[in-house]
């Protein structure tokens, strides 16, 4: 598959350090964080069902959702306290010295499961899909009508190959669970796509299944998402697959999360197994640090954010990087235009900051600041280090905001005898986290980060207002946008290989 695009960017890569390199178990820290509730829901708050220094058995449900997804332990651990990290609350473990074999669900047979068998088992083994029951997503599906599924294991951005090493260690899983999803929701099942820049040794077909390559810039999962739109066909993270597969035909739950770990000051970069609620720099001990390192990032570098040392890796997180840059720039907009003119989704993300800074909030709508998907090129291509995506993905919520206030306006016009509800308060946010997720300001007296070394020629003359005139004209259509992972801080305890499990790697 090749996707032709004037916009977007190339990146460079620094895949070679951790590709085919052997995939190793990180061991367990003093502690994990269980998360008791879901990233960006603040209406479906967890019960913790477990009280203090009460003892859980791996897997065992430490905590019931709202809706009726459950939290579980990812370790034989001692409950020690709900604490509440950055703003929201995280359940306390911790695990024991010695960790013993979990008892599994039963084994599902995968030609004779019913679809509703897999739905019941993904939550019961709290399978999720980019911070989201993976149930939830497959049940969006199916009502989507989509009749083809695929693997992403795209992997396009500069250091992470989480995905890639998924494929190449634990392809045939990766296609079984594929297939289960699929049957879940009377789909096909349409075979995995990678980057073609990462594509090397890996091979052809998995169990009948294509290994489909993807040529084009980055960000290209928007792009494929697009083009498999087109046959009613979707992707699904590969780490969920993983899941999927393990909680249907292993009975395991799904409670580690591949993470590649890598840098600028890492000592030895490593695609690392991690139970989930993992201190970040436990990760980093486990991998070593040339030196201090000033940031670190849990998720990509380009969609990433900013982390404390103490932050726990959430299921799904895929990368975390430590960087040592002296990248900070004070420098104000030259209005060069190239975040308007690289923009995948042709969007103005000067005009977006602007619009939220002056709290024009029917201007985000008019600017269509809800089709940001968060890709991070604006701020990777401007020239003075201006951190534009922070602020952009800031607008889509306040965006979403204004569009869920109006139609909720418009249904009570419709029904003029009905009391309108009381607006629920939340419970929980982690769209909250504006004091991570916005470390620098827009305004250009104050201090911008940029996490690349990049060598780009002198900006063009070319002004903003000129790639005005090349845009479409914005629409105030809803789509899709990725949720920001969230975490909080708490006291490392942790050591590298303090304690280790029996099993030692996943499976
Ligand atoms: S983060 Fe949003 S505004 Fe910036 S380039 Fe990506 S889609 Fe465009
Ligand atoms: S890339 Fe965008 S924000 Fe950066 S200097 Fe150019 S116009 Fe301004």
């Amino acid at each position: 598959m090749t996707i032709i695009s004037r916009r977007g960017i190339y990146l460079p890569s620094h895949k070679k350090e951790t590709l085919r390199k052997p995939v190793e178990s990180a061991g367990m820290p003093d502690r994990l964080a269980i998360p008791l509730f879901l990233y960006g829901e603040t209406d479906n708050p967890c019960v913790p069902s477990v009280s203090e220094d009460s003892r859980v058995r791996k897997y065992e449900t430490v905590g019931v959702f709202a809706s009726g997804f459950q939290a579980i332990s990812p370790a034989d651990a001692t409950v020690r306290e709900i604490r509440e990290i950055g703003g929201l609350p995280y359940l306390i473990l911790e695990p024991d010295e010695e960790q013993q074999e979990p008892f599994p669900l039963p084994a599902l047979d995968p030609k004779m499961v019913l679809e509703n068998e897999i739905f019941e088992r993904a939550n019961r083994a709290a399978v999720t899909a980019g911070g989201r029951p993976l149930s939830e997503v497959l049940d969006t599906y199916k009502k989507r009508d989509v009749i083809q599924l695929w693997v992403d294991a795209i992997c396009d951005e500069t250091y992470s190959t989480a995905s890639i090493e998924l494929l190449r260690t634990r392809g045939e899983d990766l296609v079984s669970g594929l297939r289960l999803a699929a049957r879940a929701i009377g789909a096909q099942a349409g075979g995995i796509l990678i980057s073609a820049f990462s594509s090397y040794g890996l091979p052809e077909e998995v169990d009948g299944l294509p290994v489909e390559k993807v040529l084009g810039k980055y960000p290209l999962r928007d792009r494929v998402r697009e083009k498999l739109a087109m046959t009613q066909g979707e992707l699904l993270d590969a780490g969920a697959l993983l899941g999927l597969h393990e909680a249907v035909i292993l009975g395991k739950g799904d409670v580690e999360t591949l993470v590649t770990v890598n840098g600028n000051c890492v000592a030895t970069p490593k695609n690392l197994w991690v139970a989930c609620g993992t201190p970040v720099n436990y990760l980093f001990d486990v991998c070593g640090l040339t030196e201090e390192p000033t940031c670190f990032l849990l998720g990509d570098a380009m969609t990433g954010r900013l982390a404390d040392r103490e932050d726990p890796v959430a299921l799904g997180t895929n990368t975390a990087l430590a960087f040592v840059t002296d990248k900070i720039r004070k420098r104000a907009c030259i209005n060069c235009g190239r975040c308007i003119e690289r923009c995948p989704q042709m969007l103005y993300p000067t005009e977006i900051a602007r619009a939220l800074d002056a709290k024009e909030y029917e201007q985000l709508l008019r600017q269509n600041a809800v089709a940001c998907t968060g890709c991070g090129v604006c701020s990777y291509v401007c020239p003075v280090g201006i951190d534009l995506t922070v602020k952009t993905k800031r607008a889509v919520r306040q965006a979403r905001r204004l569009l869920e206030e109006e139609e909720l306006a418009k249904a009570q016009q419709m029904l003029p005898n009905a009391v309108p509800e009381e607006e629920p308060k939340p419970v929980l946010s982690a769209f909250g986290r504006d004091d991570l997720l916005d470390p620098v300001s827009y305004e250009p007296e104050q201090e911008t980060l940029s996490f690349f070394t990049k060598s780009l020629p002198p900006p063009k003359k070319q002004t903003a207002q000129e790639n005005k005139n090349t845009q479409k004209k914005p629409s105030s259509k809803k789509t899709d946008g990725k949720k920001p992972p969230a975490a909080g801080k708490s006291s490392p305890k942790g050591k590298p290989g303090g304690k280790k499990t029996k099993k030692g790697a996943k499976k």
